[in-house]
């Protein structure tokens, strides 16, 4: 069976480090890696195939477009042209971003069986441009590949069929748990003069909270609340970064001395600052996870979460930019009072191998 999975963001490389170890332990299956391009930085992609040691993908793609319907367009036709050349049996799209969607329209109209890693989360929040891509996506799925409980019970009331769906765990935590040791190994905190449980860390990037001067502007209101208590480290996705200065705002995050500012982390420091911090506050989708693994407490500063069980199971707080519950939950992890996490089932660091067990037929 020929394997093709696409990625095209960070999370989506991420989500398949296991892949190609994974598939070679069945010799039915070849398996093979194709890059959109979407995220083309060194610090955004090249750093992960890299530190990870990673193969570097069999195809890849370059984005010359600008706009999200031109990026889309291109990255379909090259898509395409891969699809055409390696005759893949199943093609596998990874999370919620564009990349997924593209792939995941090609697979369909090309007559490629489609499986879908992550699939069945709802945020039921559409002006999110990733719930877009979920449910597009999983409308033309043939094979779901679940995270949580609650993505099964998603798909079941959309009428997907029962035996179609497969809850595997997590393909997220299988990285966290392949590479335990080398986050453990990290020096980010020595070289960031830094102590275990000394700082707070943020990352902020969803289009929702940073692509307006409002929106940043209570981002600004809450880094300087919250570092009246904790020293924070926030490593700048190249959006947020983008829009800080178009506004003219980073002068403003800039001055505050208890903000430690730098750009998008590797992955394994970047494991290592959430295996340490004393809290962590995000809008991502993945952190909320890989925190809720490490039992790590996450404020995740969004009305909504596409990821349940990292709030009813795990170490999430949703909290929105509510000055009064940020403060509160601040509170009440200083003062060891916040509330137990457990790890949702099947998080063990075999999720890869589960999905590759079933494309297999096994
Ligand atoms: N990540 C990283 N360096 C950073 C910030 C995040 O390696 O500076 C990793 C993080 O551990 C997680 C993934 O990137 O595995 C999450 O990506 P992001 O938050 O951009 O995407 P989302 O999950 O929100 O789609």
């Amino acid at each position: 069976m020929k394997i093709l999975t696409v990625v095209g963001t960070r999370p989506n490389i991420i989500k398949i480090t296991q892949f190609s170890r994974v598939a070679a332990t069945h010799p039915g299956c070849q398996h093979r890696l194709l890059h959109t391009g979407q995220h083309y930085n060194h610090n955004m992609s090249d750093v992960f195939f890299e530190e990870l040691g990673l193969r570097q993908p069999d195809y890849a793609l370059r984005i010359t477009r600008q706009g999200v319907v031109s990026q889309l367009a291109e990255m379909m036709q090259g898509i395409e042209g891969v699809v055409e050349a390696y005759r893949p049996d199943v093609m596998a799209v990874v999370g919620d971003v564009n990349s997924t969607l593209a792939a995941a329209l090609v697979a369909n109209k090309m007559g490629v069986q489609l499986a879908h890693v992550e699939s069945g989360l709802r945020s039921r929040d559409r002006t999110m441009p990733e719930e877009n891509n979920r449910m597009l996506t999983d409308a033309i799925t043939d094979r779901f590949f679940v995270t949580e409980e609650d993505g099964r019970r998603n798909l079941l009331q959309e009428g997907k069929p029962e035996k179609s769906i497969h809850l595997v765990g997590n393909t997220m935590i299988d990285t966290l748990v392949a590479y335990d040791a080398q986050i453990r190994q990290s020096g980010i905190l020595e070289r960031l003069r830094l102590a275990p449980k000394a700082y707070a860390l943020m990352t902020m990037h969803r289009p929702g909270n940073v692509d307006t001067r409002e929106g940043l502007e209570k981002l600004i209101a809450t880094i300087d609340s919250l570092t009246e208590a904790d020293t924070i480290v926030f490593p700048v996705h190249p959006r947020t970064l983008n829009r800080l200065n178009e506004f003219n705002l980073f002068g403003r995050i800039e001055r505050n001395g208890r903000l430690i500012l730098m750009e998008p982390a590797g992955y394994l420091d970047f494991q290592h600052l959430v295996l340490h911090a004393r809290y962590v506050i995000t809008d991502s989708g993945g952190i909320q996870e890989e925190t809720t693994f490490r039992r790590v407490p996450c404020l995740t500063l969004r009305p909504n979460t596409e990821r349940p069980s990292t709030i009813t199971t795990g170490s999430n707080t949703l909290l929105g930019f509510d000055a009064e519950k940020i403060r509160q939950t601040v509170a009440s992890i200083h003062q060891g009072t916040y509330k137990a996490c457990g790890v949702p089932p099947y998080w063990d660091g075999k999720a890869t191998e589960r999905i590759f067990a079933v494309l297999n037929g096994q």
